[in-house]
């Protein structure tokens, strides 16, 4: 009998990210193959964007 608690504990996740061989983070998409933080797998070059480009290249773009 299951009173308190998460009611899906048991249910494991799949786990949908493994770390990603450029950025090194756990966003590396295995269904999607491409990682969300980098665009690894997508593109050849590193996926930006203009709210992104701080963290990139420390300075934002006008
Ligand atoms: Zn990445």
């Amino acid at each position: 009998m299951v009173g308190k608690g998460t009611p899906s504990f048991g249910k494991k996740q799949k786990r949908s990210h493994v770390l990603c061989r450029r950025c090194g983070k756990r966003s590396y998409n295995i269904r999607l193959r491409k990682c969300s933080n980098c665009g690894f797998g997508a593109s050849s070059k590193i996926k930006r964007y203009t709210w992104h480009t701080k963290t990139l290249t420390g300075k934002r773009k006008k």
